[in-house]
């Protein structure tokens, strides 16, 4: 593609940044729909998120995807923040309205959507378990019930952030237990354990032979492609996915956010494959 006078910016700001998948998928996005912009990583020392905002104000970008260790810190740098990041007391995303630069959060509609995506399903009605109880966790669990879950059930080492995380999703998510694995339609593992290169590589935040057959096993994690908890529900015979479908979604709909276009997100896959190899 030509880079023009007419070309616009985008970029994902952290520190660091320069491990980043982003590029490569929203790069193919802008590709596919013939999108005049270009999106890069743009590494943003902590404390600086006000800086980057000044810039995208001045310099007209598109919007950023925002990482760590900005995600709380640039709220007071927005004109407004959508319900959902307000709720969840992080911003993912920014982009324009008119003169506005708005905050976002598109984790949890990716999760949900990437679920939807991968299984043809609908989360409508799903009795749902969450793991963990984190940053990812009250994004994916304040999604779900607006997506209409029946019940979402939120399993945590630490009782405060299990509380923090249902506050998030609005009151609507309730505290969980070990038992309610056993009549779960979807279990997800927001917590660090199975992660490669951490000393939780080898572990698994559950058993999966506890679950209903019919259960889907969503890991958030991408790295390795197949932790040890996809590899024992695979052996069980249960549908599963990995990070990468939240990894894609969440960003679809980001593209969305900058551009107004439908994100290609079949594109956005195939470049995320591309990248992990
Ligand atoms: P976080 O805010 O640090 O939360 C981690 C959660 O895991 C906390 O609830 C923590 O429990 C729990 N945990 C940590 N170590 C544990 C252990 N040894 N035993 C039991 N529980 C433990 O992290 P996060 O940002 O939510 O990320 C969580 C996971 O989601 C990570 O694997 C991350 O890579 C993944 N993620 C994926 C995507 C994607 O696009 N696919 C996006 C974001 C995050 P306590 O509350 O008790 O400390």
């Amino acid at each position: 593609m030509t880079i023009s006078a007419q070309t616009r910016l985008a970029a994902v700001i952290g520190w660091p940044v320069r491990h980043s998948m982003s590029p490569e998928l929203h790069n193919a996005a802008f590709a596919e729909l013939g999108f005049d912009a270009v999106y890069v990583a743009l590494p943003v020392p902590e404390g600086a998120a006000a800086q980057a905002v000044q810039a995208m104000r001045a310099f007209d970008w598109l919007g950023f995807s925002v990482t760590m260790p900005h995600k709380a810190m640039i709220i007071d740098s927005c004109d407004d923040l959508t319900d959902t990041a307000r709720a969840l007391g992080a911003v993912n995303c920014v982009f324009r309205d008119g003169d506005q630069i708005i905050g976002d959060n598109t984790d949890g509609s990716g999760f949900v959507a990437g679920v939807e995506h991968d299984f043809s399903v609908s989360i409508d009605a799903m009795n749902v378990v969450v793991v963990g109880a984190g940053g990812a966790a009250r994004a994916a669990a304040r999604a779900l019930t607006q997506a209409g879950a029946g019940d979402v059930a939120i399993i945590n080492r630490s009782a405060d952030r299990a509380a923090k995380a249902i506050a998030a999703a609005g009151g609507a998510a309730r505290i969980g237990h070990r038992s309610d694995l056993g009549s779960a339609d979807l279990v997800v593992n927001a917590t660090p354990l199975g992660m490669g290169d951490t000393a939780y590589s080898s572990s698994v935040p559950f058993d999966p032979s506890v679950l209903p057959d019919h259960a889907i096993v969503a890991d958030l994690i991408y790295h390795p492609l197949e932790t040890p908890l996809l590899a024992e529900a695979r052996v069980r015979g249960l549908r599963a996915q990995n990070g990468v479908s939240m990894l894609v979604f969440q960003a679809a709909a980001q593209f969305e956010r900058w551009t107004g276009r439908d994100a290609p997100v079949e594109t956005m896959i195939g470049a995320a494959r591309a990248v992990i190899g």
